[in-house]
């Protein structure tokens, strides 16, 4: 094959239009002033391809061709053998393909980590740790809200007492697992109730003036030890600080739950759970109301409520529409049915 090149003899400056003869395992440039110089396999060097750029051979003698015509280059270059150490890189470097099965592997590396193995492994270690390290991240994640974001009820002594007795009447609430405990608290924007990990449950003033103190409250805090239940908030807080999980898992050092304690309060009170966690926060809370008769519409109305005040806003936890409150009381309805075809 014969193509055209532009040749430097690496002496001077000056630039060469040559024609090339391209051989399986040689190539032969014609100079017109000199006869023709034949370079071996072993004196060629070509100068491996980025992008659509002209193609480079270093020769021994310290010359260098440059091609224009890629196409035909690269069909010598392809048919030429490989010398022991060029091959891999050469293939690869040719082989976009491979290049981009590679950015994809990693992708999906990442993709499998940060989806379901980082989900998978902070389930694991947060019904691993002690209880103590519970507590500790519920009262190092006190500090930072209470008192600070939240500030003491204003709902008269009746009110708070009735909340506490609706609260009592839950018999979860009594679990040995987790110490169980209802917190009445104002300040946040909006009505809003959440848990910490070892079984506080706060609920706002906005909330109780929201849905009162009967069903749909009740339905509210079954979703909150829901949560406390799965122990979505370590999970979450978990999550968020990958290293103080990795930590925990392979040191045995808990210490790293300090790093969740002082995640989770913003993560609590500002923005939500993923929607697989929502989820099964309302489906714990649905299946007890409907094994005590009460059926799903208490959390329904919650719902619709909160939306209603929000007009569709994404809002935070309980209250949120991440997932749609639309989407949750669909997915509440289609398990009730289910769980009346087969009970
Ligand atoms: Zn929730």
């Amino acid at each position: 094959m014969l193509i055209h090149a532009v040749y430097f003899d690496g002496k001077q400056a000056r630039r060469h239009e040559v024609t090339v003869e391209l051989l399986a395992d040689s190539l032969v440039v014609n100079l017109d002033s000199d006869p023709p110089q034949s370079y071996s396999r072993d004196e060629t060097d070509v100068v491996p391809a980025i992008g659509g750029a002209e193609r480079v051979v270093r020769l021994a003698d310290g010359g260098m061709l440059r091609f224009e015509d890629n196409d035909s280059f690269r069909l010598w270059e392809d048919r030429r053998p490989l010398r022991q150490g060029e091959r891999l890189v050469a293939r690869m470097e040719r082989r976009w393909a491979a290049v981009v099965a590679a950015v994809v592997a990693v992708a999906l590396v990442a993709v499998f980590f940060f989806q379901i193995a980082l989900p998978w492994l902070a389930k694991d270690v947060a019904f691993r740790l002690p209880p103590q390290a519970r507590v500790h991240v519920t009262r190092e994640a006190l500090r930072f809200i209470d008192g600070k974001i939240l500030k003491p009820s204003k709902l008269d002594e009746e009110t708070k007492t009735s909340l506490h007795e609706l609260f009592d009447s839950i018999p979860l609430v009594r679990s040995e697992a987790y110490n169980y405990r209802l917190a009445i608290r104002s300040g946040l924007a909006s009505p809003n109730a959440f848990a910490l990990p070892d079984g506080l449950i706060f609920v706002t003033d906005e909330l109780v003036d929201l849905i009162g103190i009967g069903d749909q409250m009740l339905a509210v805090l079954l979703h909150e030890i829901g949560h406390v239940e799965h122990q979505h908030g370590m999970r979450m807080g978990l999550q968020a600080s990958t290293l103080a999980l990795l930590g925990t898992l392979f040191l045995g050092d808990i210490s790293g739950v300090s790093s969740v304690a002082a995640a989770l309060p913003g993560m609590l009170t500002s923005h939500a759970y993923s929607r697989g966690f929502e989820i099964e926060a309302d489906l714990f809370a649905a299946e007890y109301l409907m094994d005590h008769d009460y059926g799903i519409e208490p959390l329904v109305d919650v719902f619709i409520k909160m939306e209603s005040i929000h007009g569709g806003i994404p809002l935070e936890d309980v209250l949120s529409t991440h997932p749609s409150m639309r989407k949750r009381v669909d997915i509440l309805r289609d398990f009730d049915r289910r769980q009346e075809a087969d009970p």
